[in-house]
């Protein structure tokens, strides 16, 4: 049982584009900057250390000669981006991926918050480049934008720079999650959530169909080992061929499963619902290594990360549960399965149901047995078998919504 109820910090990253061009200027400096971390990170490397403290420690007095205009708090801040590099490449190196040496290839700079001015109404941001120098960068301000600019209860982090468009981090408190009046409880599978719905002494059927996503995997799956066919004389052509495969694969799912969690929450808040999600922590399909691939969980984690934090960030309760048995009990009687099932759960006692449909009222009755979900509860005999809610569905890709935090530092 986990209860995602912390209260902490909480960001949101929107993406602005400018009015017009970089003032030259702000370019020069972010090829500083770029500069810096580069040589920050070369630094962390021969020392072996990646916080922030310790690279400014070791590497202060020598960066400060090499950039002796630059605001210093920009140049700590640098320190700050090799150390998120560092520890990444660590990461990897930990996992047993042959690390190259990290190396930042983009142009773009971060700011902490003491480091810039943004004037929320205007939407001019105030940037220091060195003493006695800083530039205006005009912000275009959408009604998305304003949201977040009027929020006085967001206050204002960091701010990226990247040569066409910048994200100022927004942040608050986790805000108390309401008490619901209603019950989502969802489970999730490689081409949809499925769930029910309940309200009073209703229980409906709900669906968020995303089959294109296993689609779009196998698609790039396919095509990448085409690629390193094709190109197997050429291995650093293939290489870098499958790289942008893999970003670009990785942006589409990504984008896909915003959308998802974006009907489900829409729903939540609208009829103040609890979710209730099974925890994915350490399950593994159990299949041939094929399978395994097409299967692989991380579209569903990935889709869970992202209904969790946008909950926390309005107040929407999400209660995990421990899925055990979920796809095997019969709700009315209890009685566990032995074996696997078709796509539909029949029981002995006459139940019968969606096996997705059924798992997920397991997952209900685990969190009501845990006393989550206050006094909701599911009754098999209110179950409307006749009735599905449709959440989401491919054919319901939404206007399209700025968010775009991901892929800013792109090492290589
Ligand atoms: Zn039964």
């Amino acid at each position: 049982m986990q209860v995602i109820v912390k209260n902490e910090m909480l960001f949101k990253g929107v993406v602005f584009y400018l009015e017009s061009d970089l003032p030259s200027e702000a370019k020069f400096l972010l090829e500083d900057f770029r500069l810096a971390v580069n040589n920050a990170v070369r630094a962390g490397l021969q020392a072996r250390v990646t916080s922030r403290n310790a690279l400014v420690k070791i590497a202060y007095k020598d960066f400060r000669r090499e950039h002796p205009r630059m605001y210093s708090q920009h140049l700590v801040s640098a320190f700050e981006v090799a150390g998120g590099i560092l520890k990444n490449y660590r990461k990897r190196i930990r996992k047993g991926v042959t690390g190259r040496i990290p190396f930042v290839k983009r142009l773009m700079m971060k700011a902490e918050n003491q480091a810039y001015k943004l004037d929320r109404k205007s939407g001019v941001i105030d940037l220091p480049i060195r003493a006695g120098c800083h530039v205006d960068l005009r912000l275009i301000v959408s009604q998305y934008h304003r949201k977040y600019l009027d929020d006085m209860a967001l206050s204002l982090g960091s701010l990226t720079i990247l040569p066409n468009r910048v994200i100022v981090a927004f942040r608050k408190n986790a805000p108390k999650p309401f008490v619901p009046e209603t019950v989502l409880s969802l489970d999730t599978n490689e081409r949809s959530l499925d769930g029910v719905f309940i309200e009073g002494d209703v229980a409906k059927a709900i669906k968020a169909e995303f089959p294109d996503i296993a689609i779009i995997q196998q698609r790039h799956h396919d095509r990448r080992k085409r690629l390193q066919k094709e190109k197997a004389h050429d291995r650093r052509t293939s290489r870098n061929l499958c790289r942008r495969e893999g970003a670009r694969e990785h942006h589409r799912i990504d984008y896909r499963l915003h959308q998802v969690a974006n009907s489900v929450l829409r729903f939540a808040e609208e009829r103040k619902s609890a979710i209730v999600l099974e925890n994915l922590k350490g399950m593994r399909p159990r299949m041939s290594k094929e399978l395994n691939r097409r299967l692989s969980m991380w579209p569903r984690r990935k889709l869970h990360q992202i209904i969790e934090y946008k909950a926390q960030w309005r107040g929407i309760p999400v209660f995990k549960v421990d899925p055990r048995n979920s796809s095997r009990t019969c709700p009315t009687c209890g009685r566990i399965q032995d074996s696997r099932m078709g796509a539909e759960f029949a029981c002995e006692c006459g139940w019968h149901l969606d096996r997705h449909i059924n798992a997920s009222i397991n997952l209900l009755q685990t969190a009501v047995s845990k006393g989550m979900a206050g006094g909701l509860r599911f009754n098999p005999g209110a179950f409307q078998h006749d009735v599905m809610m449709i959440l989401y569905e491919p054919a319901m890709a939404a206007r399209s919504e700025p968010n775009g935090t991901s892929s800013i530092f792109e090492v290589t």
